[in-house]
């Protein structure tokens, strides 16, 4: 813990899908649920609107499906999230050379690097408010939401107490009373099967924490998680800021003799590996928060998908359920010679639940996923691929311009042409083969040094 206030959180609120609304001025307002939109797809993220009907990230689809029927379902748009997060990246470390971020919407800052004339807390309120205003105009509207305190820990919990756009400075020396009252899912590393053992031993809040000893704390749980959840009970945490995190992964794939086409089989191979990836990563005594697969087709098209939990999972089950709904995404009837799991974006958080096969849901509010849902097709694939019309996705139609596939099936494809430039505009529907309506893709390639996250299809 520091002397001063000077770690700074920020979030974009419900990012996926703030993005969907800034670009589709008819869905302003309105529940928007991003994510996998098949019949086994998990969501992504959900609008403000959607949450209010009680759909969360890491549901299934389905789910939030009949939670919120009325919800527009879209597949994401990555290059318009990774637009958008890199113009955030750049303010921020137009702020602070030491930034380090924990997704495309997410990042801590260090301010004491960041040549303040003092670190009080008037100082870096001013500096949070500046900062919010700019991340706002560069991204044509979105929001952040900020905390700043004396750690990562106490910051990250600050900027999810007043979301959306929201900022909180927990002031120095107030960090313990701030966390006591809080359930002690609070904590970093307390999913729900921690939570239940210790709401079994009679603990509900940090203040219960608080006052169990190390020594039981660690016979309740083990030596890491127990003495991780001592120190952070009482607001301890000095982990660094660090820029440049190694990002690391663990990943198991195969590759088969004879194509796999049996989807039940691909689902058990995939949840055969997601077991073993979880082992090596309890071996290693990591967790991650990004679960990607890879499938290479009959063709030799290869495909990564990948999807981001809000805090970093180490369980077989979570693994594989994610791994599942990613491959529910990809069509792949055509035989797949080879599948593969993945976890990387993996942290020093402790661990989340060694106990159960739980969620475990961090800190911070459910939006956090920033899942690399599936990309709009690519021109080149074979034509069983472009053949799918993704709701959400970015088309261009030779006579009326832009617009975004509002739905699709039985050979129709219907279109609502607007962009975040226009007012909200009309629909139309079109043949599916229609040679008039094509995939938009941003004019510019991505930089070469962006982020890499696996999300489109790759030539093998
Ligand atoms: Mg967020």
């Amino acid at each position: 813990m520091r002397p001063d206030a000077s770690v700074l959180h920020l979030d974009l609120d419900a990012f996926f899908a703030a993005v969907e609304q800034r670009d589709k001025p008819s869905l302003r307002g309105k529940p928007v649920v991003v994510g996998g939109v098949g019949g086994r797809g998990v969501v992504a993220t959900a609008s403000y609107e959607a949450r209010r009907y009680g759909v969360r990230s890491a549901m299934s689809t389905r789910e939030a499906r009949s939670r919120c029927p009325h919800a527009a379902f879209l597949t994401g748009r990555f290059h318009a999230y990774r637009e958008a997060s890199e113009r955030v990246m750049e303010v921020l470390r137009s702020v602070s050379p030491l930034v380090e971020p924990l997704s495309l919407d997410e990042a801590f800052v260090d301010l004491a690097a960041a040549g303040l004339p003092d670190l009080s807390v008037p100082t870096v309120t001013e500096v949070a408010e500046e900062m919010r205003a700019r991340v706002h105009e560069v991204t044509d509207g979105l929001t952040a939401s900020v905390g700043i305190g004396t750690s990562k820990f106490i910051a990250k919990v600050a900027s999810d107490l007043d979301k959306p756009d929201g900022l909180v400075v927990v002031a120095p020396g107030t960090e313990v009373e701030l966390l006591r009252p809080m359930h002690v899912t609070v904590i970093p590393g307390v999913g729900p099967a921690t939570a239940e053992r210790l709401r079994r031993a009679g603990i509900h809040t940090v203040a219960d924490l608080e006052r169990v000893s190390l020594d039981e704390l660690v016979r309740l749980l083990g030596k890491a998680h127990g003495a991780g959840l001592w120190s952070l009970a009482r607001a301890e945490d000095d982990r660094p800021v660090e820029p440049d995190r190694e990002t690391k992964s663990v990943s198991v794939e195969g590759t088969y003799d004879t194509d796999l086409t049996d989807r039940k089989v691909m689902e058990s191979v995939l949840t055969r590996q997601a077991g073993d990836v979880a082992r090596r990563l309890r071996a290693s005594g990591l967790s991650g928060r990004t679960v990607s697969i890879k499938v290479r087709l009959y063709d030799f098209t290869t495909l990564s998908r990948s999807t981001t939990l809000s805090s970093p999972t180490d369980t077989a089950s979570t693994v594989a359920r994610l791994a599942r709904g990613l491959l529910a995404e990809l069509d792949t009837s055509g035989g797949v010679r080879l599948l593969g799991v993945g976890v990387s974006g993996l942290a020093d958080w402790i661990q989340e639940d060694l106990f159960g096969d739980d969620f475990g849901d961090g800190p911070g509010d459910a939006d956090e996923a920033d899942d690399a849902v599936p990309e709009v097709p690519l021109p080149g694939l074979p034509a069983r691929h472009r053949s799918g019309w993704a709701p959400g996705m970015d088309v261009v139609h030779a006579d009326l311009g832009r617009g975004w596939v509002w739905g699709a099936g039985r050979g129709v494809v219907t279109v609502r042409f607007e962009t975040a430039e226009t007012p909200s505009g009309p629909v139309r529907s079109f043949a599916d083969d229609d040679p008039a309506l094509t995939p938009w893709r941003p004019p510019e390639p991505p930089a070469p040094d962006a982020p890499v996250t696996p999300q489109s299809p790759t030539p093998a």
